[in-house]
């Protein structure tokens, strides 16, 4: 234990606050706290902002802190193939050892990426783009659909997320509530989410998918009167950060039909949901059926497992109209290498540990349990997921869908004191969000699930 209070680091002011009996880990993380508040941005969010976990090393599905506990990781859908994977590793690192450098140069690790995850796609989408982030993806996805269509209209869905540029910002209402700037969101239009659960069209309704794509119908029509045409209709596979929402089968394809008819693309951004993660498909626009494929889809978080990697993937088409535009298009880092040799070596482990076979199966299973603990508490009011995307909204009310905000921040406090991390999300921030590696089993989810057990049986007493 610390027996002084006060002391000075680097800064010089920074202890004066600390205690007595402050043991050297406590302290060390308060000062890692301070030093936060003091460099980096104040809305830079973190998880558990009242009690932050600081975490040291991390393997498979777990996460260690500073004094060795460890936590289950539910939520971290970058370490996609588990937490520091050996073979990411070791590819990472000798490549580091022989060369890193600019996508000017010939190597071969670019094209052999670009090769293997085209083998995952359709035929149709045949051009790869890297990039380094999610929003840097989006953001080019917008630029190549503008530059092929000659339109600039583009269509979003309510309580979307596509990333922190700024020509993505109207498109994420999810994030930014009020549109931001006037001069593009007038090019900008929100289209309903297709959740049959809480939205517009729910479950019962005889055809959502036709009701939901009605009313893109109902924009491009209106974008029409003004004398404007649609570039693209911008999705996310299946919303991630809006709720888990699963659109109903049938609506991409429907909706695909009407932007293009009206001279726009559809683009898919399957940053959160793809590569493996929903254990029937590799990509989850396939849900929609073998007739669906996108003009674009983004990818970004899983495929580094952790490293800064992301791409655009489009047609022939697409791209020869970017070009011709006089685009040149250059990116310092973007499928670098490194960031390739990564990339091919976590294609390498989901397959060789077939781990989109173990996000079906482990997913199945999770859903079945949280199936049962439905039936038994009365704040779960629906549960919806595909392999190990898996979303449990909490309602006060089953009839009226009173959404139990404060009860889903207990559930992920509690769980937290488990060592279990878990978020909770979506517009009313009350959905349970799983996404955890794929490398999850069976006894993981045995014990969230007995822990989830336990803290609603105590909130529904509570609430009497
Ligand atoms: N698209 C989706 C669906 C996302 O969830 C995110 C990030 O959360 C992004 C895009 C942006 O990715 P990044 O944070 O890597 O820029």
């Amino acid at each position: 234990t610390c027996i002084k209070p006060g002391g000075t680091d680097v800064t010089g002011e920074l202890f004066q606050l600390y205690y007595i009996n402050m043991s050297v880990q406590e302290l060390e993380k308060k000062k890692t706290i301070d030093l936060r508040k003091k460099h980096i941005g104040p809305s830079c969010k973190i998880f558990f902002s009242h009690d932050p976990i600081k975490i040291v090393r991390a393997k498979g599905q777990y996460m260690y802190d500073e004094n060795g506990q460890q936590y289950l990781d539910c939520i971290n859908n970058v370490a996609h193939v588990g937490h520091c994977h050996p073979d990411v590793v070791t590819a990472g690192a000798q490549q580091m050892e022989m060369l890193n450098t600019n996508t000017r140069f010939l190597h071969d690790n670019l094209v052999l990426y670009a090769q293997r995850l085209q083998a995952t796609l359709p035929d149709k989408l045949s051009v790869c783009y890297f990039v380094n982030s999610g929003s840097e993806a989006n953001d080019l996805a917008l630029r190549l659909a503008r530059q092929y269509t000659g339109n600039k209209d583009i269509i979003t869905l309510e309580n979307a997320y596509h990333g922190h540029v700024s020509s993505l910002i109207d498109i994420s209402p999810y994030k930014f509530h009020q549109l931001s700037d006037a001069e593009q969101s007038q090019f900008v239009h929100v289209a309903p989410s297709p959740d049959v659960y809480r939205g517009k069209y729910r479950a019962g309704h005889p055809d959502p998918a036709t009701a939901y794509a009605d009313e893109v119908k109902k924009i491009i029509n209106n974008v029409h009167k003004k004398g404007r045409k649609i570039a693209a209709f911008i999705a996310e596979s299946l919303q991630s950060c809006g709720g888990q929402v699963i659109p109903p089968v049938g609506y991409f394809q429907q909706v695909a039909e009407l932007v293009r008819k009206a001279g726009g693309i559809f683009i898919a951004d399957e940053v959160q949901v793809g590569f493996g993660r929903i254990g029937s498909d590799f990509w989850a626009f396939q849900l929609q059926g073998q007739d669906f494929v996108p003009d674009i889809i983004t990818m970004g978080k899983p495929i580094g497992n952790g490293h800064p990697l992301s791409c655009v993937v489009t047609t022939r088409e697409v791209a020869e109209a970017f070009m011709s535009s006089g685009m040149e298009y250059f990116n310092t880092f973007g499928g670098n290498p490194v960031s390739c040799a990564i990339g091919l070596a976590v294609l390498d482990v989901i397959e060789k540990e077939n781990l989109q076979g173990n996000a079906l199966q482990v997913g199945q299973y999770l859903t079945n349990r949280l199936e049962k603990l439905k039936e038994k508490h009365l704040l779960i009011g629906d549960i919806r997921g595909r392999g190990l995307f898996v979303g449990v909204e909490l309602v006060r009310d089953r009839a009226k869908l009173t959404p139990a905000t404060a009860e889903a921040q207990e559930v992920i406090y509690k769980l937290k004191e488990q060592h279990i991390l878990l978020s909770a999300d979506g517009p009313h921030r009350n959905v349970l969000k799983f996404k955890p590696p794929l490398c999850f089993t069976t006894e993981d989810v045995d014990l969230v699930v007995e822990k989830l057990d336990l803290i609603l049986t105590e909130l529904e007493e509570a609430l009497g």
